[in-house]
Formats: structure tokens, C-alpha cells, sequence
């Protein structure tokens, strides 16, 4: 029986000991045999590419992540500069804007980087939650395979270029805004209004879910006037140019919502009065392209994701559990405790092996993710989104 003790001594310092030092890949056994079950011949490449960046997520980004994700460094909207200019800042933590161009600096996107090496690298990356990064990594990879199968014009190629190797140095960030208050899932009641003036695509609307407002392109659906079919197109955040005066391109953002969870990443809402649009792909199959390329890659990213939460969720919930004590006893020792510990950690490594299996089975296709266009199927049968 215990003495009463007024000053509770009390703490989390040996777990954190433990926790502070653990390297997501080099004392991971698990993670490595999958990997190099899955990368075959190109282990050995794969393997020391992870141990180099895995010293970035699993210490510097890691600290960075939970600085963010504190609720007084959530993201807020200003509206307005000192001048009365409208701007609509996103104002987020400095360590996010420092953490989030290391991340992107990593080009997982370029031509340089293999498939199996981006996916370990997000995998890593993702054991941080969201962190403002997750989201927006699914989202420009979406973006990039839109963009590689119908960037057909200067723009359309300069911003491909920028979200996969970079210009001057800055790596971009895409978004994807399909659903609107009406219709939520069902994209094909879009109401936003595509219009072409003179030589331009230009959008008029609002969008109600914007996740990764920050990012500087969005992929965005719409209806050409007079059309009852959407198109796709890929509308910047700024002008060229224009990012550094924060002149948005004919887009207000209304707020940012509250949320319970990801809190750390914006979702806006946000007008379009005119912003320019450029179009990618049929312009009455927008729906059939963003669900079959940028949805899919969207949803087998986010598996992975999962997969990377729970991994580093169970492991620090089974050395908690290791370490704290109830009735006398490490609560480790519990059976049912046991048990569910148990439960998780198979779930966790079946998740993880079944985002891997999955993902190398899309990463087979003959010329990446298609738009689902070839088949017979209805356009609206495509629809979830949820
Ligand atoms: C935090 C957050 C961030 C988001 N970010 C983005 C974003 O960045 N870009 C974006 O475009 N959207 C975004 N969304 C919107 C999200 O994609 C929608 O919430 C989702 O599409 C569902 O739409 P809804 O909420 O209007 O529900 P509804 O479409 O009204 O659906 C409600 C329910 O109806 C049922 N249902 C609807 N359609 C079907 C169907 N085809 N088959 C079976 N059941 C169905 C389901 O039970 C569903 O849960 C975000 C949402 C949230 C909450």
C-alpha cells in the first residue's frame, strides 16, 4: 500500500527516454522485412535512402509535428493587411512552413525518385499524424498524375514542373476541391461556373471543403456555362508573381472551419470571383478523371497513411503499457491488456503489409492510374468520395 506523498513524483521521463531516441525505420524489424519483401532488387537503394531520411522524420520533423498540433498554433485567417488590401493570409506556426519545405524539398514527385522509394519515404513521413503535411502530399501526388496525363500547355506544363521538381528552388503544393455544400459527394451537382473569356477559363462559385488551403494549385471541378457535365481544371492560388504580394487570383477565402481532429491543416471554404482556371483533360469528363486518377491515388495514400498511424500508435501504446503500473502491477501484465495490445499490433502490421501489397499492385499498371474512361460503366456509379 502506498504512503501518501503531497509532491507526486510522478512523470513520463523513461517512457519519453524510450520514445525520444526511437528511429521510425532503423528500430523498426518489421517495417524493414516488408519492405524488403516488396522492393526486391531495389532493397539495397531503398533501405539507405530510408535510414537518411528517417533520421529527419523520427527526431527533427517528429518535434515539429507535435509543436504544430498544439491548439494555440492552429491555423487563422487574416483577411486584410495593415493597408486595408485584402490578402487572405493563412497564418500557420513558423515550424510547419520550415517542416513542411524540407518535406517537399525531398521531390517525391520527380521523375528522380521510384515509386517504391516515395511510397517508404511517405510511410516515414506519415508516422507524424497530419502534421499539415499528409493531406497535402496525398493531394499533390493526385494532382501530378492529372497533370502527367494532360498538361498539354505552357502552364499547364510550367505547373507540373513546379509540384514535381521544383522552380527556383520551391517545390509546389496541390489541393484537390470537388465537393460543395449541396451536393458533398455527389460531384456531378456541382454548381461552380466555368467560363471562357477571351482566350481564358475562368471559375465563378464557391467551394465548401478545401483542405490544404495553403497549397499554390488546386485541382478543381466545375460546369462550363451551360453545360450539365463537369470539367476538371487546375486553378493557382497566385498568379505568377503574385504569391509574394499576396494578390490571390480572384479568390476569397471565407474561413477556415473549425475541426475536431487535423486541426493543424486548414479546410476553408472559399469564392472563386473569376479566378483563372486552365482546363485538364474532356471537358465533360472532369468526374470519370479526378475519380480515376486523383481520387484513387488520393485513397491509396491514405491507406498508407493509416497504416503509418497506427504503427506508431501501437508501438507507443505497448511500451506505455510496459511501463505504467496499476494495482501493483506493470498493466502489461493484464491479460485482457495483453489481449488487446495483441489485436492492435496484428492489425497495425496487417494494415501496413496490405498498403504496401496494394500500392505495388497499382504501382504495375501499364502507364499508371487511369481515368476510367475505356470502360462501361455509368460516370455516376464512380461517385464516393466519402
Ligand atoms: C475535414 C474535411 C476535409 C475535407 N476536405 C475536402 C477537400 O479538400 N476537398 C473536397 O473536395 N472535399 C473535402 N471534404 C469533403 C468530403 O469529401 C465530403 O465530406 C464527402 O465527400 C461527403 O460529402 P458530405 O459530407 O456532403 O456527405 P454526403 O455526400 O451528403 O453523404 C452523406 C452520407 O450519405 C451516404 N452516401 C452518399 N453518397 C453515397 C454513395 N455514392 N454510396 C453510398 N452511400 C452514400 C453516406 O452514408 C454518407 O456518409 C472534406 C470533408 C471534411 C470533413
Amino acid at each position: 500500500m502506498t504512503q501518501p506523498e503531497r509532491n507526486n513524483p510522478y512523470n513520463f521521463d523513461e517512457f519519453l527516454k524510450w520514445r525520444n531516441g526511437f528511429d521510425f525505420y532503423a528500430d523498426d524489424p518489421f517495417l524493414q522485412q516488408v519492405i524488403k519483401y516488396y522492393t526486391g532488387d531495389k532493397w539495397h537503394e531503398i533501405d539507405t535512402e530510408a535510414r537518411k531520411l528517417s533520421q529527419k522524420a523520427s527526431f527533427r520533423w517528429r518535434d515539429m509535428a507535435e509543436t504544430i498540433a498544439r491548439p494555440e498554433n492552429h491555423p487563422f485567417m487574416r483577411h486584410y493587411d495593415a493597408h486595408n488590401h485584402r490578402i487572405d493570409r493563412i497564418v500557420r506556426p513558423h515550424e510547419i512552413e520550415v517542416m513542411e519545405k524540407e518535406v517537399f524539398s525531398e521531390r517525391l514527385f520527380s521523375d528522380k525518385t521510384s515509386s517504391w522509394l516515395r511510397l517508404v519515404k511517405m510511410y516515414l513521413i506519415y508516422q507524424n499524424g497530419e502534421a499539415c503535411t499528409s493531406c497535402p502530399l496525398t493531394c499533390t501526388e493526385g494532382l501530378v498524375g492529372l497533370l502527367e496525363n494532360y498538361a498539354d500547355s505552357f502552364e499547364t506544363r510550367q505547373i507540373l514542373q513546379h509540384c514535381k521538381e521544383g522552380i527556383a528552388g520551391e517545390v509546389a503544393i496541390g489541393a484537390q476541391y470537388l465537393s460543395e455544400i449541396q451536393g458533398g459527394s455527389d460531384v456531378p451537382a456541382n454548381l461552380v461556373e466555368a467560363v471562357q473569356e477571351g482566350d481564358q477559363w475562368k471559375l465563378y462559385g464557391t467551394k465548401f471543403f478545401c483542405s490544404a488551403t495553403h497549397a499554390d494549385y488546386a485541382v478543381v471541378t466545375a460546369k462550363p456555362a451551360g453545360s450539365d457535365k463537369v470539367a476538371a481544371f487546375v486553378v493557382p492560388s497566385w498568379m505568377p508573381g503574385n504569391k509574394e504580394k499576396e494578390i490571390r487570383n480572384n479568390t476569397t477565402i471565407e474561413r477556415i472551419k473549425w475541426k475536431m481532429g487535423t486541426s493543424e491543416l486548414p479546410t476553408a471554404e472559399i469564392t472563386y470571383n473569376g479566378a483563372v482556371a486552365y482546363p485538364l483533360g474532356p471537358m465533360d469528363k472532369g468526374v470519370a478523371i479526378v475519380a480515376g486518377i486523383v481520387l484513387t491515388a488520393s485513397r491509396l495514400t491514405v491507406g498508407l497513411n493509416s497504416a503509418a498511424n497506427m504503427a506508431r500508435s501501437v508501438r507507443e501504446a505497448k511500451k506505455y503499457s510496459e511501463m505504467r503500473e496499476a494495482f501493483g502491477l506493470n498493466i502489461s501484465r493484464f491479460p485482457m491488456v495483453v489481449g488487446k495490445m495483441r489485436k492492435l499490433e496484428h492489425a497495425s502490421k496487417r494494415t501496413t503489409a496490405a498498403a504496401f501489397k496494394v500500392y505495388g499492385e497499382f504501382s504495375k499498371l501499364d502507364g499508371g492510374l487511369q481515368q476510367g474512361l475505356q470502360t462501361d460503366e455509368p460516370v455516376d456509379a464512380a461517385l464516393a468520395l466519402v
